[in-house]
């Protein structure tokens, strides 16, 4: 498997529950402790410890909607598709310097795509050689 076949495959399974929710954008009611769709329908409650960490996990929810999701998805997607062939680009050296003008011959040495797939290094799939 191939990083851009890894990271397509995490924005796919990503993509299915973000289409398949509630549509966004979500907020908050009111006092800040429910999550309601565009639509008005409440589709999460917060609970914490506080009522501040409630809001802010009801905050937090909120910010992070489905419309949000498909966004940030479509993105990643564009950043890949920029840097899933050879191309000159600004990486990240063995010393942990920015190299600004790289030439990139294969996408495994890209370090912006490699930057995209940490989130995911629990994931079985993921090779240890995509570590930054
Ligand atoms: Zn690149």
């Amino acid at each position: 498997m191939t990083l851009i076949d890894f990271l397509t495959a995490q924005l796919d399974e990503e993509q299915r529950p973000a289409e398949a929710a509630s549509p966004g954008p979500w907020h908050t009611d009111e006092e800040g402790e429910e999550v309601c769709a565009v639509d008005g329908i409440v589709t999460a409650e917060a609970f914490a410890l506080s009522g501040n960490q409630t809001r802010a996990t009801a905050a937090f929810i909120a910010a992070n909607n489905p419309s949000r999701a498909l966004a940030e998805i479509a993105a990643k997607r564009a950043i890949l598709k920029l840097h899933a062939r050879a191309h000159e680009c600004s990486v990240i050296d063995e010393q942990g310097d920015i190299d600004p003008c790289y030439w990139v011959m294969e996408t495994e040495s890209c370090s912006t795509v490699a930057l995209l797939a940490q989130p995911y290094r629990d994931r079985p799939d993921f090779d240890e050689r995509w570590a930054t």
